[in-house]
């Protein structure tokens, strides 16, 4: 996805702005991997192979995104299936 489309896109729960963190992007900003974070509700979306993972809960599936989360360094809670970053460590480190 183009990073200029990270501006258009917000959260589909609660409509507040989205914070990107670039894993990987092309030379032509184009985002290959990444995660947008909802400050509001603390949701994650994954961006993989330059697709943004925006769908409703119930229809994510959390032990096929795992794996890259966790190649990415990420702290996400595997206990719980709420899509939600794992604490206030994460959040301070995608500003
Ligand atoms: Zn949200």
């Amino acid at each position: 996805m183009n990073r200029k489309l990270v501006d258009k896109l917000c959260c589909p729960f609660d409509k507040s702005d989205l914070k990107i963190q670039v894993i990987q992007e092309t030379e032509y900003q184009e985002i290959i991997e990444g995660l947008l974070t909802c400050e509001s509700c603390q949701r994650y979306f994954p961006i993989i192979y330059g697709i943004p993972i925006m769908t409703p809960d119930e229809y994510r599936e959390k032990s096929l995104e795992l794996p890259n989360l966790e190649r990415w360094g990420l702290e996400i809670d595997t206990k719980t299936n709420s899509f939600k970053i794992a604490g206030p460590k994460t959040t301070k480190e995608l500003k």
